[in-house]
């Protein structure tokens, strides 16, 4: 399943990002997930707590931030939000237009519980 390992790879990355800080446990994640990502948002919001169980990150809260595509048309230079991956620009017609977000998926932010000594 293509969210499954997307799971596996973010909680992969929280996970060296907590023990790098040498943190308790990982309190709350922030991603960005584009409208063009191909990633179901929802399914990775369940398939996220089994992949992090028995990790630092089992009981971290996760937010999904919505991106929304945007496209630069490169003929006009017009950006403008892309509903589809049917890409056209709106105010000249051109094709040859340049996506500038709505693909990504990152981790914005990783909130970590440090154990203090
Ligand atoms: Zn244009």
């Amino acid at each position: 399943m293509h969210e499954f390992s997307i799971a596996q790879a973010l909680v992969e990355q929280i996970e060296a990002a907590a023990t790098k800080e040498h943190a308790k446990r990982v309190v709350r994640v922030v991603i960005t997930v584009g409208a063009l990502s191909g990633v179901d948002p929802e399914a990775l919001r369940s398939l996220f707590p089994l992949v992090a169980e028995d990790t630092v990150t089992a009981d971290a809260e996760l937010v999904v931030e919505p991106v929304s595509a945007r496209v630069r048309c490169r003929a006009c230079g017009r950006e403008e939000a892309a509903e589809t991956s049917f890409l056209r620009c709106s105010v000249c017609g051109s094709r040859d237009v340049e996506l500038i977000a709505g693909r990504e998926l990152h981790i914005k932010t990783v909130e970590l519980e440090i154990d203090e000594r």
